[in-house]
């Protein structure tokens, strides 16, 4: 059995040299986060996830949480005591407000810490996820009084939060939420109505759960225009702050699912007994908008959560190849015995991959985490509104591309360990089974490539993303005209590749008005395209600097040699994919719109 080691060397060397920390570190605010003190937290964290939540995650996956028939719901064996070492060690509040008790570390700091407790126990980390959304909406939009009141116990892990959007009817499309709040005279509302999935809506972590919960006013307009947000504790606070008369709102269920067992998924019922008081977050009707602002930050933790089973599963892989024998690989010496399939050529190809896809989305989410710091604490404003539109282009990308490559990932992971991987003891079929959920929640990978053909692409003509796609061209053609024979094929590649995005931009600019149902057809592939596209360009950065490094015998030169063998596999074998990808994005799925529905 494999048991999970952050990649420290790889995590470090991205942060620094690729996401540009020791910049971050000069921003206003985060003056602390120099590499050394950085390093240092990666290791506690590193440290916290190989020893508390690894172990848990088997366990949790094969007990999962049960609910009682008093409706509490009671999680597995070991993962409360895990929650409130978890909060003791500081670990909810690292990129959290300050003057609620949070440390205030930079975006990029918590993506890497994120990714480990995503690595080692996704269930578990569903909490913290959920409950930071929470509190960047409260923090964001919701009076003095409720941010006072709830943002000290929920970032400091006391309490935790909840999203709370999707109804029976009311999935994807949020529109048509039907949940009711009516005013009351005191100023709070009484909420009515039921909502499903909801992640930890009811567990045995903490004395209170706050939830936010998107509702109509009686007189709401209809449509997107008429949803507004509120804050639902299950135990409304007395007037010392602490958990006092239970609310009317109650979990009734919850889902028996594929994957991600130990999180319990749950129906939540809304006013069964007159009605759930909770109070509106910012102003009436624009609850949509402000849950838009907080899902940036929960779609970039779902891509960070691809990332980290792909890392996960890629490590459980090498593992078994290395340690199962079977046959002897071709093309070694006559008289070889047999050996461990790391061996065979077409096992490596798996690895290789493997470990390709997660590097370069792991480059590119760390890069956008810095980004994320840069507009927010740029001194400079047109550099803070330059670093947003990156942020706001890349969102959907990193949340789309890398989940879908986790699947991918997850994948190989079971190939590589053959039928063993069929069998739930390896652990390789969890990490298939808990990635699964990634490219549906928060947003399904068709509700990310819209927003990016639409919002994020047409909206400007292209502005951003070709002002993005000129900065991969100047690194294409640096490297194309290296005389380092690994630098200038990678850069080969990285052109045609950025070539094909190029079209793709222009095709899809005019399309998304005038070709609306193909360019929809197509804008996965838009999707796919971009984020291969970005990782080319981030891998082909690390296989520079990797160069450089080697040439001036600085650091371990097998890391080096690692980052350029991956980087250039990148190039051969996956960037090469930009093709397909920008033939479905640039008209390829006519026939899917043009074939009549009763057809299918
Ligand atoms: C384990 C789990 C945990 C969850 N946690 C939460 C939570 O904590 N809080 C919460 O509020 N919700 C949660 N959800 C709900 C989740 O966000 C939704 O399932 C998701 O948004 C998709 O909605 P849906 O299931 O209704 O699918 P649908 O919207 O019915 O989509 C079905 C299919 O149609 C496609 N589709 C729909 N509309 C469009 C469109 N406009 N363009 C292109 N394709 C489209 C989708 O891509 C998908 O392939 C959770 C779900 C699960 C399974």
């Amino acid at each position: 059995m494999s048991s999970y080691r952050a990649p420290l060397e790889e995590m470090r060397f991205v942060m620094n040299e690729l996401a540009g920390l020791p910049q971050v570190a000069t921003l206003p605010g985060y003056t602390d986060a120099d590499p050394d003190t950085v390093a240092a937290i990666l290791e506690e964290a590193a440290k916290f996830a190989t020893d508390v939540l690894d172990p848990l995650n088997r366990p949790g996956d094969q007990r999962g949480s049960v609910r009682q028939d008093d409706g509490s719901v009671v999680t597995p064996p070991g993962f409360r005591d895990a929650y409130w070492k978890f909060v003791e060690q500081g670990w909810n509040g690292l990129a959290k407000n300050p003057e609620y008790g949070g440390q205030g570390l930079p975006q990029v700091v918590a993506a890497a810490v994120e990714e480990m407790w995503h690595a080692s126990n996704m269930a578990f980390d569903l909490c913290p996820l959920l409950t930071q959304g929470a509190i960047e909406a409260i923090e964001l939009k919701a009076s003095d009084e409720l941010k006072q009141r709830y943002l000290p116990k929920m970032v400091a892990g006391e309490w935790t939060g909840t999203m709370n959007l999707t109804e029976p009817q009311a999935g994807s499309d949020l529109a048509a939420v039907r949940t009711r709040a009516v005013p009351q005279p005191d100023g709070s509302y009484k909420l009515s109505g039921q909502k499903i999935f909801i992640t930890y809506g009811e567990h045995d972590y903490t004395d209170n759960i706050v939830h936010m919960v998107l509702a109509r006013l009686p007189d709401a307009p209809e449509g997107v225009k008429g949803i507004s947000l509120f804050l639902v504790p299950k135990f409304i606070p007395d007037a010392d702050g602490k958990p006092g008369a239970r609310n009317d709102v109650h979990c009734v269920s919850i889902e028996h699912k594929l994957g991600i067992h130990a999180s319990p998924t749950c129906v939540m019922s809304y006013g069964e007994n007159g009605g759930a008081t909770g109070w509106i977050i910012g102003e009436a009707n624009r609850g949509l908008e402000y849950m838009f602002i907080m899902m940036n930050l929960a779609r970039y933790s779902v891509g960070l959560e691809g990332v980290g089973i792909a890392e996960r599963a890629y490590q459980r892989a090498v593992a078994y190849a290395r340690d199962r024998v079977q046959g002897r690989a071709v093309g070694l010496e006559k008289g070889a015995k047999a050996g461990a399939i790391i061996e065979h050529p077409d096992v490596r190809r798996m690895l290789m991959t493997m470990r390709a896809w997660t590097e370069a989305t792991r480059a590119v989410a760390y890069v956008t985490g810095a980004a994320m710091d840069n507009a927010a604490r740029h001194p400079d404003a047109a550099m803070r509104a330059r670093h947003q539109a990156f942020v706001d282009l890349m969102i959907p990308i990193v949340k789309g591309h890398s989940t879908e490559v986790a699947q991918d990932v997850a994948s190989l992971g079971l190939q590589v360990h053959g039928g063993m991987g069929f069998i739930e003891e390896t652990g390789a079929a969890q990490h298939y089974r808990d990635a699964r959920i990634t490219t549906i929640y928060e947003g399904t990978t068709g509700i990310q490539a819209n927003d990016l053909i639409g919002r994020k692409t047409a909206r400007d003509g292209g502005a951003v993303a070709r002002a993005i796609a000129k900065e991969i061209a100047a690194v294409a053609s640096r490297l194309g005209s290296s005389p380092d024979a690994d630098l200038q094929a990678i850069g080969v590649r990285l052109a045609a590749a950025e070539g094909a995005l190029q079209r793709a931009i222009d095709w899809i600019v005019p399309a998304v008005g005038q070709n609306t149902r193909v360019a929809h057809a197509g804008a996965v592939g838009y999707l796919r395209l971009w984020g291969t596209v970005a990782g080319g360009w981030q891998m082909a950065r690390a296989a520079e600097i990797a160069k450089q490094k080697l040439a001036a015998r600085e650091g371990d030169p097998g890391f080096w040699h690692a980052k350029v063998a991956t980087a250039r596999y990148y190039a051969d074998a996956l960037l090469p994919w930009s093709e397909a990808y920008a033939a479905l994005a640039t008209g390829g799925g006519e026939a899917a719109v043009a074939l009549a529905a009763d057809r299918f």
